[in-house]
């Protein structure tokens, strides 16, 4: 057997293309268009990267960017300033604050500062409690970009059995949550859960997020199984002094075993900017009351 590929790119995309249509109305309804505001801190290159391509894909969306660059000196106490005149900023629809910050600053207390309905992250604990009693909340990108994902090749997911491999708080945790929400039985695995590979075997959907390169072996996977690989993991190419990304799953041994899977890259990843700007287009209507857009 050999998987069908789940094209994420193509996914997001559509998505994107989807976001950026109903901006328009948004903008007839309240003279303005949905801004999402982006937080970097220091000059790390990966948060650079990732903070450069969530204000192109914001613009191309039709939405007002709105950046913020600190240096890595700052305070905890500057940060949670700028965080309340975001909050209070109706122009502003979303509140991101790119992670990691420095060490002189407590992660938890920032993400708390964020007005719950601004949290397009879906970090507070307002949106995953709201997630956990089964409530409207604002939800963490990755994850809900996996079940999009998920919902769009299989259909309905009541019953299945799911594996989570990682409880994160901004992947595993909610992922499960979601699941939960989808009527699927589910496990959620972690670094001490014991006979991994049997627990993964039972799964109809396995969903990963590790953190370590290509951990699930194709042995691992239920004919027919539908893989979400989450991982990003860098290792060395073949090619001397190349790198290059590969999953938390053997894409190749488990595309022989699985129904579908998502590739590294490609899959996943896509998926969390586009979902970013779904959550900045919910949150722009809940704040005004509209009906979200499907
Ligand atoms: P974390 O490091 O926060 O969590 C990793 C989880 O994996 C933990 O729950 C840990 O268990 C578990 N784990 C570690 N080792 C093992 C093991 N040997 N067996 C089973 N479980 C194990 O990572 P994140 O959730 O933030 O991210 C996971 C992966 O997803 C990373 O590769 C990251 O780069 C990627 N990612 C991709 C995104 C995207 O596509 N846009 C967005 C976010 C993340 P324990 O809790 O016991 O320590």
């Amino acid at each position: 057997m050999t998987a069908e590929i789940i094209n994420g790119k193509a996914f997001a995309e559509g998505l994107r293309e989807r976001v950026a249509a109903a901006v328009p109305e948004f903008h007839s309804a309240s003279g303005r268009a949905p801004g999402l505001a982006v937080v970097l801190v220091g000059e790390d290159p990966a948060s650079q990267v990732y903070v450069r391509s969530k204000g192109k894909a914001t613009v191309a969306a039709g939405m007002q960017s709105i950046e913020h660059r600190l240096p890595p000196s700052v305070s905890q106490d500057e940060l949670i300033a700028l965080v309340a005149a975001l909050n209070a900023d109706d122009m502003v629809d979303g509140i991101l604050v790119q992670l990691p910050l420095p060490p002189q600053i407590d992660e938890k207390a920032v993400i708390a500062a964020i007005d719950p309905a601004k949290d397009v992250d879906g970090f507070h604990v307002v949106n995953a409690g709201r997630l956990a009693v089964g409530e409207d909340a604002l939800v963490p990108c990755t994850p809900l970009g996996c079940l999009m994902l998920l919902k769009d090749k299989l259909g309905d997911l009541s019953g299945l059995d799911a594996v989570v491999i990682g409880r994160s708080n901004i992947v595993g945790k909610p992922m499960a949550q979601l699941l939960i929400k989808e009527s699927c039985t589910v496990t959620v695995a972690h670094s001490r859960t014991k006979d991994l590979s049997d627990v993964v075997r039972r799964a109809d959907i396995v969903v990963a997020a590790v953190g370590r390169p290509e951990m699930v072996r194709g042995g691992w996977i239920k004919p027919g199984a539908t893989v979400i690989d989450v991982g990003i993991n860098r290792v060395p190419s073949t090619e001397p002094g190349k790198t290059r990304l590969v999953g938390d799953v053997a894409y190749a041994e488990a595309a022989e075993v699985a129904g579908a899977i998502t590739p590294v890259p490609g899959g996943v990843g896509p998926m969390t900017i586009a979902v970013l700007l779904r959550n900045t287009l919910v949150a722009a209507h809940a704040r005004l009351g509209l009906a979200a857009p499907e």
